[in-house]
């Protein structure tokens, strides 16, 4: 099991900003504020239930054995079967993997599905491993957290770096230990294995559709807006790709290739396209190239970062220019910056409500699976926008009613609800 997690106070400033964790405590600490919780709820809630560290070995192709490092962390059981994705990432850490876990607590709970949050991890860039490294590395790790994943009690699905496939693999090893196909263990599986219609579109549709709610309050139209993107994975090139389709003009994308810029708009089922073939968006004809910096600090209406945590700092809050930030990323805005970004007016679309999608649609998929009873995809459409569009409004409602800030407003509805679940079970009476 992992040291206890790291304490806010006592970090280097600079080191404390870029620290996940450290930044998910002070968010929760911003709420908590509003809430008058117990103590005791209040000392619970800052703590994962229990975490999980794994060192394995794997068999690479050249006949070495390389150990990996690996998490599972879950923070809360409170109001159902925890969920929470998968990372493969080289700077992967169990801070990180700490807070990533505690924001789906609260996303879960704002979007009101019933699940507590975890997350997992592996440190590994996956482009340096071949397919059959990545499977035997995927088998081996689903295994040593096996101890933990089930249906019925965690969960798994996609995060950076997995996949569907990497998913039909975990899938396949629980149920070749099993002895039969148990396909609610893990979400974002291909459709052909039980997974859902929609849900790889599910969370980049849902940044779209919390946006355009956003534009709406902001009397902002929609088409016509110009919207830049960072990262264009599997968030990112779907949020991108829906609001090209909505025309919204997507002037600017980025991932670890390089960034295009293109003041006119980019043709995004093209640059699709071509991000497919060649590997990234970096060298899309018709575009010019910006840097990762240069794309966060574009004048643009929406900028939607959909990448890693951190981007948005102290550092750099100051410079940007866009008018609404919507979190398809865990975690993009550091406290600091967001302090900064709402003193200067820019509505944020928090992270645990942005990309709530996501997860909304993995409990469908999951459903679906404990039943084996398929929906269509209007059907799935229909319920996750029903979704978005409920949480959108209620936050906002929290956000006047006690005046805060909209992050603050969502953390305060989703903490509430755990806190209450917590008084009910009698866990704290
Ligand atoms: P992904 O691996 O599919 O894509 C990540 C993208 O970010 C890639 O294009 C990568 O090249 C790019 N990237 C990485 N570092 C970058 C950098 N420094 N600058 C610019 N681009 C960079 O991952 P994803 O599933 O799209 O996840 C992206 C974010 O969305 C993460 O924060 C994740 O936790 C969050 N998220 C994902 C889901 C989901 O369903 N996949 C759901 C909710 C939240």
């Amino acid at each position: 099991m992992g040291k206890a997690p790291t304490p806010r106070a006592g970090l280097p400033r600079e080191k404390e900003e870029s620290n996940a964790y450290a930044n998910a405590l002070a968010q929760f600490d911003r709420a908590v504020a509003k809430l008058g919780l117990k103590r005791g709820i209040e000392q619970y809630l800052r703590y994962p239930k229990r975490e999980l560290s794994v060192y394995f070995p794997v068999k690479m192709d050249n006949g070495d054995i390389r150990i990996f490092t690996g998490y599972r962390v879950h923070h809360s059981t409170i109001l159902g079967p925890t969920k929470g994705g998968i990372r493969y990432h080289q700077d992967v850490t169990l801070d990180e993997i700490r807070a990533l876990a505690m924001w789906m607590t609260w996303k879960c709970a704002l979007m009101d599905i019933p699940y507590g949050g975890a997350k997992g991890g592996v440190v590994v860039d996956a482009h340096t491993l071949s397919r059959d490294e990545l499977e035997r590395l995927t088998r081996r790790y689903a295994t040593e957290i096996s101890v933990l994943m089930n249906p019925k009690g965690d969960i798994p699905a996609p995060d950076v770096g997995t996949n569907p496939q990497i998913m039909a693999w975990i899938m396949d090893t629980y149920s070749m230990n099993k002895g039969y196909s148990v396909p609610a263990v893990v979400t974002g599986k291909p459709i052909e294995i039980g997974g859902s219609e929609g849900r790889i579109e599910a969370t980049g549709r849902g940044v779209i559709t919390t946006t355009i709610e956003a534009l709406k309050t902001r009397n902002m139209p929609v088409e016509g807006s110009t919207v830049a993107v960072q990262g264009f994975g599997n968030v990112g090139s779907v949020a991108a790709a829906y609001a090209h389709k909505v025309k919204m003009n997507v002037i600017a994308t980025s991932d670890i290739t390089g960034g295009v810029y293109n003041p006119r708009g980019l043709d995004v089922p093209a640059l699709r396209t071509y991000a497919d073939a060649s590997g990234g968006v970096a060298g899309f004809p018709g575009a010019d190239s910006i840097t990762n910096e240069e794309l966060l600090t574009l004048k643009c209406d929406v900028l939607i970062p959909a990448a890693l945590e951190n981007q948005i700092t102290s550092a750099n809050a100051d410079q940007v220019k866009c008018r609404i930030l919507a979190e398809g990323a865990n975690g993009p805005t550091t406290p600091d910056a967001d302090e900064i970004l709402v003193d200067r007016g820019i509505f944020i679309v928090p992270d645990i409500l942005c990309n709530g999608g996501g997860v909304t649609v993995s409990y469908f998929e999951w459903v679906q699976g404990l039943q084996s009873f398929f929906w269509e995809e209007e059907q799935v459409n229909k319920e996750l926008d029903k979704h978005m569009i409920q949480a959108f409004h209620q936050v906002l409602a929290a956000a006047e009613k006690y005046h805060v800030d909209n992050r603050t407003a969502a953390q305060v509805l989703a903490i509430d609800k755990v806190a209450k679940a917590l008084l009910i079970r009698g866990i704290f009476p």
